[in-house]
């Protein structure tokens, strides 16, 4: 019933002592086992019930477990790209999230509990300046948080590659098709360098689990744990 009973990490445990959570919420108690246990996972979960860090802590306690290793990137021998460097970058975990607000939430609570540690997270959505995303990107990105919009965007310049993608989190899923994005959404998860369901971990969150939501968890998990908190 404490965080310091789950395997995080020393810096991961501090960072989450500093962010003031004592002990974990529910999601988080059945979430953060099941995610480190490599299963993919299918929860329905509210906003303010902690989803954010069910799902970040056991990604970057990963991630940062891995140790600093080079980031996978790739330099473009041809692209219009001439005002930002060449790079393409490979993270290995991708958050989807529907609005830029969410994503910078859920961007800055990755900043808090990578804080003092090698990993890096990378935030990338609509309405702001994409040079300025694109440099941040060049500083290395270990876990990109985005919307699908965007994302389709920086893939389509050559700059963000999912060949090396272990972990996929579509966050508030209901909202996304809400809002229109699943055709953005196929078109990141469903490209070919994107690792196969049972090679990557894919995780869904959404507070309502109608047909369209049951489908796309059909078609992006395998044999996923469904949690109800
Ligand atoms: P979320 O549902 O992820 O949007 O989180 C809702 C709010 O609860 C955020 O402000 C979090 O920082 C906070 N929070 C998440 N988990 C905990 C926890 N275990 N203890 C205290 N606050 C938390």
């Amino acid at each position: 019933n404490d965080f310091s009973d789950i395997d995080l990490g020393e810096i991961i445990q501090l960072n989450i002592q500093h962010s003031r959570y004592d002990r974990p919420t529910p999601v988080q108690k059945y979430a953060i086992p099941i995610v480190r246990g490599k299963r993919d996972l299918m929860a329905c979960a509210q906003t303010g019930s902690g989803k954010t860090a069910a799902f970040l802590l056991p990604i970057l306690s990963q991630i940062y477990e891995n140790g600093p290793g080079k980031i996978p990137e790739q330099v473009n021998s041809s692209g219009n790209q001439s005002r930002y460097s060449r790079r393409k970058h490979f993270p290995l975990g991708l958050v989807l999230a529907p609005t830029r607000e969410l994503a910078s939430q859920i961007y800055d609570e990755a900043r808090k509990f990578s804080y003092r540690s090698h990993v890096r997270p990378c935030v990338v959505y609509g309405g702001a300046d994409v040079g300025t995303q694109m440099r941040d990107l060049d500083r290395g990105c270990h876990l990109l948080v985005a919307t699908p919009g965007r994302l389709v965007d920086m893939m389509e310049r050559g700059k963000v590659g999912m060949d090396q993608i272990k972990w996929l989190v579509l966050d508030e899923a209901d909202r996304m098709l809400d809002m229109g994005f699943e055709p953005q959404i196929r078109r990141i998860v469903e490209q070919d360098t994107m690792p196969k369901t049972g090679i990557r971990q894919t995780l869904m969150f959404s507070a309502t689990f109608p047909k369209e939501i049951q489908m796309l968890a059909r078609d992006f998990l395998d044999n996923y744990i469904f949690l109800a908190v």
